[in-house]
């Protein structure tokens, strides 16, 4: 998912940015978009819609609403299912006032936490982990909405990059970990919260910094005033999946170029896994930018040998193998004059099912390719991801059923090679205990946090 806030000090109308902020998101999210303000009566209002963000949501109707605070959300389900009543943000006017919350990760303690507050009486109005903390800070009606946030927020688990919107506030919050991205920005006079630096940009925002794990960032009339979620210190565990696919090339994470990274990526697989082809091809678009990384590294001539329809989104999440297989087919096509008698190396971010991978090869071959040598610039996907990341079960994992040479067979490649776990952890350029990679490893956390039950 995509989180976006905005805050004017002056008073002027920030939805229509919201919006924008959102369209620069959409590839976090295509199921649904949604935005959330406080009007002047108090009451906590939210237009909210299925699908993309021009269809979810209309640019010229929220240009004319005169809100100075307002939040948005990118949705894609990866708890709860994808019907309207999870669509974000998520909002109340609870006995403290307006609160809305725009939510991306996974609170991998959800379910421990919304049994916790059924037996005191809440009554859930969707399947979404984030509403349990609506109903948390509802259960601490002596508290100030700030502080109820703040204590609620200590009782989570797992991921959460958070935009809230309270009363003459825009409250912005990372988990502990800090698993998801989250940056800040200004212009004028107006501070924005973003999943992604991207979206920044598109507002002609400046990035002032990104938000610390464990940081409560509160924008008021007054400023900045940083808080921290009060647990004990943890060590980042920043996801290291973004940089292979998820986050926009023109993002930086951590510091770093999303782009860059990606092409360090291709380019450190090139070293270690070199392939007889003559030609280099990127699966488009989550394959492209490690392909140039690739081809440049290995001295192979680049082409964009595979072409997308650029009207198809992230179309992974469909529901069954045949729609899957259909969808592989409309959205990508080879072009047959730079494939025939070809030896191709290409190259794609992740197997995820490996749809993908044989649904390619298969046409490649028909289209006249001699060899076909897949280089994949992720490490095997043999877990679930419990912190934001939507993955299938187990079982349905290829590189989790199969070990690579049973897969290159299975995808029916000439050869099959992924990056390495500390190729991934080096280009992306943090110490390796700060970034997650659990769902290449297994290993979840140091205390194998995964689904956690509520100890409060
Ligand atoms: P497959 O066809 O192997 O199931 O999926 C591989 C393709 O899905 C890759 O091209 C990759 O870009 C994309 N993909 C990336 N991230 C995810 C994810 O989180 N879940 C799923 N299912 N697919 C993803
Ligand atoms: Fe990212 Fe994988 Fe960790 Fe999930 S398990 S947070 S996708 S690295
Ligand atoms: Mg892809």
């Amino acid at each position: 998912c995509g989180v976006f806030g905005a805050f004017s000090a002056s008073g002027n109308p920030v939805l229509e940015e919201v919006y924008l902020g959102l369209y620069a998101l959409q590839h976090r999210g295509q199921e649904s978009a949604g935005v959330a303000w406080i009007d002047g009566e108090n009451q906590i209002r939210t237009i909210k819609g299925q699908g993309l963000v021009h269809l979810a949501l209309n640019q010229a109707e929220l240009s004319g609403i005169p809100a100075s605070s307002a939040i948005g959300h990118v949705r894609y389900s990866t708890a709860g299912g994808s019907g309207l009543s999870n669509v974000q943000p998520l909002a109340a006017n609870y006995c403290r006032g307006p609160v809305a919350i725009a939510h991306n990760g996974n609170i991998s303690n959800a379910s421990g936490v919304r049994r916790y507050l059924e037996n005191r009486g809440a009554i859930f109005q969707s399947t979404t982990d984030t509403e349990v903390i609506l109903h948390l800070m509802a259960h601490q009606p002596h508290k100030t909405e700030l502080d109820a946030l703040v204590d609620s927020l200590r009782k989570l688990k797992g991921a959460f990059s958070l935009a809230v919107a309270l009363k003459d506030r825009l409250v912005a919050a990372r988990d502990p970990w800090g698993f998801r991205p989250l940056a800040l920005g200004k212009r004028d006079d107006v501070y924005y919260i973003s999943s992604e630096s991207c979206a920044l940009d598109l507002v002609g925002a400046e990035m002032i910094r990104e938000l610390d794990p464990g940081e409560i960032l509160v924008i008021d009339t007054d400023g900045l005033h940083s808080l921290r979620i009060p647990v004990e210190p943890r060590r980042r565990y920043l996801c290291s999946f973004e940089f292979v696919y998820f986050a926009r090339p023109d993002s930086l994470i951590a510091g770093q170029s999303v782009y860059q990274v990606r092409k360090e990526l291709g380019r450190r697989l090139a070293r270690r896994s070199p392939c007889s082809g003559n030609c280099a091809t990127g699966m488009p678009d989550s394959g492209t930018i490690a392909a140039m990384g690739y081809a440049e590294e290995s001295g192979l001539a680049y082409e964009k040998a595979i072409v997308r329809n650029r009207y198809s989104g992230r179309t992974f999440i469909e529901p069954t193998q045949r729609v899957r297989e259909l969808g592989v087919r409309k959205k990508l096509n080879p072009i047959r004059e730079l494939i025939k008698g070809q030896s191709l190396a290409v190259v794609d971010d992740s197997i995820v099912r490996g749809t993908t991978s044989r649904k390619m090869v298969e046409l490649l071959r028909n289209y006249g390719a001699s060899e076909i040598h897949m280089r994949i610039s992720s490490p095997p996907v043999r877990f679930p991801c419990y912190y934001g990341i939507d993955t299938p079960t187990r079982e349905e994992l290829a590189a989790a059923r199969s070990n690579e040479e049973a897969l290159c067979a299975e995808i029916g490649a000439d050869s099959l090679a992924y990056l390495t776990e500390t190729d991934l952890v080096e280009a992306i350029g943090l110490p390796a205990c700060e970034v997650c990679t659990a769902c290449f490893s297994g290993s979840y956390m140091e205390d194998g946090e995964k689904y956690e039950e509520l100890d409060i």
